[in-house]
């Protein structure tokens, strides 16, 4: 009995503990590492980004104002994957002042509501920060929203090439070899990139990130799963406020199409929408975290 209580206690303090630091104290996490390290700026170089092609791209001008901005490509396979997973390092990269684009690889078709899945993904960027012409939506035949469809790798690899050299992106980010949540699409992506790193496509000058699948127990512990993913290793972590989580949630809303119940019980639940950590694909830089 006298362990039973004593183990209680210690969950219940621990619990008590994590929501008092996160939600009264989370300005105080140490913001003075509140942006992203150094070598991850290193997209100025002219071989990969000729001025030509800067002309016309995504951010036009922003090397020659800024040559230390990093420029963002998360690479997703539906619509609602840019929020469900990758919402802290997309507000935190928009709060480091990162050019940040999205290159989603279908529409969401599975059940025949493309259209409408697009339209909820432009709200859903656009309530993230990230605007509407920073958005690629391919509609691909041969990369329909289908786990049981192998997604063609030398199409995904052109796709996401030519975003890399005609945007000058110098940080891609997407899922890891498990692809979160199991889904094909999703690891289709991760062997794509991962195929490029090993065969030496992507510039030096570009580094691509994984973002780590964790057990379900974790998956659904909330913030209460902060401190295992702070203390594990890992390349890169973001992890968001209170005011943060609010817009994720928000961006969540807005897959009106999907909002079903188990979806809003992952809104409360996932420790995706608090904390992101990654792990470098091209491993260039290390321990790189944003608060
Ligand atoms: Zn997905």
């Amino acid at each position: 009995m006298f362990v039973f209580f004593t183990i209680s206690f210690v969950l219940v303090a621990y619990a008590v503990f994590i929501k008092f630091v996160y939600y009264r104290h989370s300005q105080l996490w140490p913001h003075a590492l509140n942006k992203i390290s150094t070598p991850l700026y290193t997209v100025g170089n002219s071989r990969f980004c000729p001025a030509q092609e800067r002309s016309g791209a995504l951010f036009p001008n922003s090397e020659d104002e800024n040559p230390r901005e990093t420029r963002a490509l998360i690479v997703t396979a539906h619509p609602d994957d840019e929020c469900m997973f990758f919402a802290p390092t997309v507000l935190r990269l928009v709060e480091s002042r990162a050019a940040v684009c999205l290159l989603c690889l279908s529409t969401g078709n599975y059940n025949n509501q493309g259209l409408q899945r697009k339209k909820e993904l432009l709200d859903s960027c656009a309530v993230l920060g990230i605007p509407a012409n920073h958005v690629s939506i391919i509609d691909d035949k041969e990369l329909p929203d289908d786990p049981a469809v192998q997604w063609s790798t030398a199409l995904i690899s052109s796709l996401i090439l030519k975003h890399i050299q005609n945007y000058a992106i110098s940080l891609v980010l997407t899922f890891d070899g498990r692809g979160v949540s199991g889904h094909a699409n999703h690891i289709a992506i991760y062997k794509t990139l991962s195929h490029l790193a090993s065969a030496g496509r992507i510039h030096e000058g570009c580094q691509i990130f994984s973002l780590h699948s964790i057990s379900i127990i974790r998956k659904y512990l909330s913030i209460l799963e902060l401190p295992v993913s702070w203390l594990l290793p890992s390349d890169f972590c973001c992890i968001i406020g209170r005011e943060d989580y609010k817009r994720a949630k928000k961006a969540m809303l807005c897959h009106r199409s999907q909002l079903l119940w188990f979806r809003r019980l992952y809104i409360l639940f996932s420790r995706y929408m608090f904390v992101n950590t990654f792990q470098a694909i091209t491993a260039e830089t290390k321990n790189v975290k944003i608060y």
